[in-house]
């Protein structure tokens, strides 16, 4: 880029030192529970080569309670299965709790997916096994971990079900239980050894709305009364609008994400706030919104101009 206005030449000197400033600071996903680094999936299937993930970027905070949003297709269970220690990574990298996923061994892998994750997946049948009691499915995984004593598993167990609001289904099997009992009996599967990381794909898929709200609510729960963080792929929009921050995942990559916070006006009247934004990856992509670019009919080759407080993005008067 050599046609750059004196101007814009001047503000750049002026953006040279925070640049600096900023270089020298935290690396990418320094201090973050979840840290995905241009992250790249390819499958290939019959010779034909299907790219789920495109260089994902994703930073998720201890403690986050967040949903991941995006059509079918874009690579969310990709991310999900990859984040569970089920798959891993063509490239890029990724860490969770400080564990690096590209470089786990089988041992390491298998004491991953013990200790530091729990996931929930939307068939119900595949979180529970059917032939134990809900009691006896959440003492399981304390069981093959092997330091809990057995009376202490069976305490726990019940604690884990009552704060699910689920502990009348102690001694059910699945079959005995409707579908949203399940499913909080499987979050309480799930977090029976204190994982770090709750992942949950789809969890309300197979429910409906209300029974969904009452899984979601002891998603809520786990995340304040354990702190546990957890990310939620989920299509229901009730669900992305409860939680503080959506990230929007089209294309195997993330692409913009919605914040959420209270509002208190003058008046002591709390209300809820969203606001949009579009994720700037790694290398310095974004991706604008179609409704925007064919609104003002931008295809192939825009305008950039650099100003003192913004990036200006402009139709090619050129074509
Ligand atoms: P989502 O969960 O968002 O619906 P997926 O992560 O399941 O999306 O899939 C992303 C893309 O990767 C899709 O095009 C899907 O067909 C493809 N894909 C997923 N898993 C495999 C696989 N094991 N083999 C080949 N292609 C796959
Ligand atoms: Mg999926």
């Amino acid at each position: 880029m050599t046609d750059t206005t004196p101007g814009a030449l001047a503000t750049l000197a002026d953006l040279e030192q925070r640049v600096t400033a900023r270089r020298d600071g935290p690396a990418y996903g320094d201090g973050a529970m979840i840290a995905c680094d241009r992250l790249v999936r390819i499958f290939t299937a019959d010779g034909v080569e299907v790219q789920a993930l495109q260089g994902l970027d994703l930073l998720v905070r201890e403690g986050e309670l967040m949903a991941l949003v995006g059509a079918s297709g874009s690579g969310k269970s990709t991310l999900m299965n990859i984040l569970a220690g089920l798959d891993v990574p063509t490239a890029g990298a990724a860490t969770v709790a400080g564990c690096d996923l590209l470089a786990m061994d089988a041992k390491a892998r298998l004491r991953y997916r013990r200790d530091v994750v729990g996931f929930v997946w939307q068939q119900t049948a595949r979180n529970l096994l059917p032939y134990l009691t809900a009691a006896q499915n959440v003492a399981l995984p304390m069981q093959l971990r092997g330091r809990t004593k057995r009376g202490r598993r069976a305490e726990r167990a019940l604690e884990l079900l009552s704060m699910l609001g689920v502990a009348d289904c102690r001694d059910r099997r699945p079959h005995q239980m409707s579908g949203g009992q399940q499913q909080r009996v499987a979050i309480a599967v799930a977090l029976a050894n204190s994982p770090s990381v709750l992942l949950a794909d789809e969890p309300t898929g197979e429910l409906d709305s209300a029974t969904g709200e009452q899984v979601f609510a002891a998603f809520r729960r786990a995340n304040e009364e354990l702190g546990t963080t957890i990310v939620i792929v989920t299509h229901d929009q009730a669900v992305a609008g409860e939680v503080r921050r959506s990230v929007a995942i089209r294309d195997g990559r993330t692409s913009s994400e919605v914040l959420r916070r209270t509002e208190v006006d003058a008046e002591g009247q709390e209300s809820m706030v969203a606001r949009e934004y579009a994720t700037l990856d790694r290398a310095g992509r974004l991706q604008l919104p179609a409704e925007y670019t064919e609104a003002l009919g931008m295809r192939h080759r825009v305008l950039l101009e650099l100003e003192p407080d913004h990036i200006a993005v402009r139709p090619d008067d050129a074509s």
